[in-house]
């Protein structure tokens, strides 16, 4: 080979070696040495110092790092760099490289020179990544297929099974038992889990309300009950639409089962209660008539001036409205669990029901030294109720508010029409209730201040009979509070009429309301 033949292969050598071959000398001229490097930015420079100066580098933990500690820096003071990895950001972004540089000395012993090669490890670091990226889905895939968990993919939008783990195909098998069906997965769809045609449209209601779907779904497994509760998550793409659906279910049976034991218990419960309560309404109503005609006696004779004995029988009395207000409100949570609870609807003006009733506690509410405010943007407002239980539900929110405010301050009663509901609000400026009782004073027997030195007096059944009756109109009651500041209870009811011909007389009778009205306060003693 001649000296030419041997500068050709040497430079096809260099031209075809992947590496960046850049020589550099002290003065700051860089000579790009092969192809490669020609063909990135390095290629916009002719001097090194500038090269230094302009391209930002990071080491491999994403620093940047300084001028001086450039490669090209650290071979002219003398230093052999081997294999170190660097970012360099660039206009395809961000490129893995590994360099290594190696000093040339003069003649002088000083370094004259330096050659830097850099290899793009970009490819090999995706690949890499790439790698660990699989074994991480492989350890995920082992760990959803050991789970203790049912753990389902559905096809979107047809809820075909892709894929499902060793769990949910044991309970496949067990509901429906012949193995056979499933070993090939595209016969399998949402519907093999579930016989209800109502559950993609369920699914869907939430999905469309940007909610997850959870239900729980008896089974029978040989002759036993199990429950599972299976949620149900869409997968959205990138363009936000669904890509699929993923389903775990999880075995509640244990918690089920002691839910419907509990279930149980307290409907025996409710109905001994109820009966017993029954049972107690003849001696009390005898012990009322008593009372009754204890008050005439003394006001007709000679004894009227007998405080004591006027005292004493007034709280024998008041006693008898709490006892008949526990006896109702006991009586009719039971008759409303056994759906033998029924309304009078009829179509009535809800503004003047609530107005009304405001005006007949106004006396009661001025006896604790507190006012009561009435207000409505609105004179009339025919909706389907039953005019004496929202009494009722008025009268609870109302004595509520009494009971839990301090004397001066004000209860305001607000009534208004949203949408296609009817709004009503008793706010009042007492003490408020903590957040973690307020998501509880809705259930039955919650009281908050359970001591028997507490200060106001109750049961713990009012709020969930007031629910039952609002639930019964087909509305929703809530509660907004601040500790110290008052609380906000808010009902709302639907704004809908009745055929007229289902509409009942209603026979009035103001002596009841104010029966009722006793009744309802009973537990506010000073009244
Ligand atoms: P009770 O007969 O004991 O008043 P309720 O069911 O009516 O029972 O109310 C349950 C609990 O909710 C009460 O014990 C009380 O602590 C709390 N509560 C109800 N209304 C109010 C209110 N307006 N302000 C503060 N606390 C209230």
């Amino acid at each position: 080979m001649d000296l030419e033949e041997k500068k050709q292969l040497y430079n096809a050598v260099l031209n075809n070696i992947s590496d960046e071959l850049i020589i550099f000398e002290k003065n700051g001229a860089l000579i790009k040495f092969n192809e490669k490097t020609r063909t990135n930015e390095i290629d916009n420079y002719d001097n090194v110092y500038t090269l230094i100066e302009e391209i930002e580098i990071y080491d491999k933990n994403g620093k940047i790092i300084s001028n001086e500690n450039k490669i090209f820096n650290r071979v002219l003071k003398g230093e052999r760099v081997i294999n170190e990895t660097y970012g360099i950001k660039s206009k395809d972004g961000y490129l893995r490289k590994e360099a290594s540089g190696i000093p040339i000395y003069g003649i002088d012993g000083k370094v004259t020179a330096g050659v830097v090669i850099y290899r793009d490890t970009s490819k090999k670091i995706i690949f890499e990544e790439m790698l660990s990226k699989k074994s991480e889905d492989e350890t995920l895939n082992k760990i959803v297929e050991n789970l203790d968990l049912c753990f389902v993919r559905f096809a979107y939008p047809g809820y075909e099974v892709v894929e499902l783990n060793n769990k949910a195909l044991n309970l496949l098998y067990q509901i429906n038992g012949n193995m056979a069906d499933y070993l090939s997965l595209d016969k399998l769809s949402i519907y093999n889990f579930t016989s209800s045609k109502d559950l993609v449209k369920l699914i869907e209601k939430s999905f469309d309300e940007k909610e997850s779907y959870q239900d729980i779904y008896k089974f029978v497994i040989s002759g036993q009950e199990v429950y599972y509760k299976f949620l149900y998550q869409p997968l959205y793409g990138i363009n936000k639409t669904i890509n699929e659906v993923i389903s775990i279910g999880l075995d509640v049976t244990k918690d089920t089962k002691s839910q419907i034991k509990m279930k149980k218990a307290l409907k025996i419960q409710d109905e001994i209660y109820a009966n017993v309560s029954h049972e107690l309404k003849t001696p009390l109503s005898v012990i009322f008539s008593a009372n009754q005609m204890m008050d005439m006696y003394i006001k007709s004779s000679n004894i009227k001036n007998n405080s004591k004995l006027i005292e004493y029988n007034n709280i024998i009395k008041q006693n008898c409205y709490r006892l008949t207000k526990l006896i109702n409100s006991i009586v009719d949570i039971a008759k409303k669990n056994s759906n033998n609870f029924s309304l009078n609807i009829r179509n009535e003006n809800i503004i003047a029901i609530v107005e009304n009733i405001v005006r007949s506690v106004t006396e009661y509410v001025k006896l604790r030294q507190l006012r009561i405010v009435f207000s409505s943007d609105i004179n009339e407002k025919i909706i389907a109720c039953d005019s004496m239980q929202i009494e009722r539900i008025m009268l609870n929110l109302i004595s509520n508010a009494l009971k839990f405010s301090d004397t001066n301050s004000e209860i305001f009663v607000n009534i208004e029409c949203k949408d296609n509901r009817v709004v009503i609000s008793v706010k009042d400026q007492g003490a408020g209730i903590e957040p973690e009782h307020l998501k509880h004073i809705f259930q039955r027997y919650y009281q908050v201040d359970k001591s028997l030195n507490r200060n106001a007096e109750g049961s713990g059944i009012g709020l969930s009979l007031t629910k039952l009756l609002v639930e019964l109109h087909g509305g929703t009651i809530y509660a907004i509070s601040k500790v110290d500041v008052g609380s906000t209870f808010i009902v709302e009811l639907p704004d809908k009429k009745i055929n007229d011909s289902k509409d009942k007389k209603l026979i009035k009778n103001e002596n009841n309301k104010i029966e009722m009205i006793k009744i309802e306060f009973s537990d506010i003693y000073d009244i």
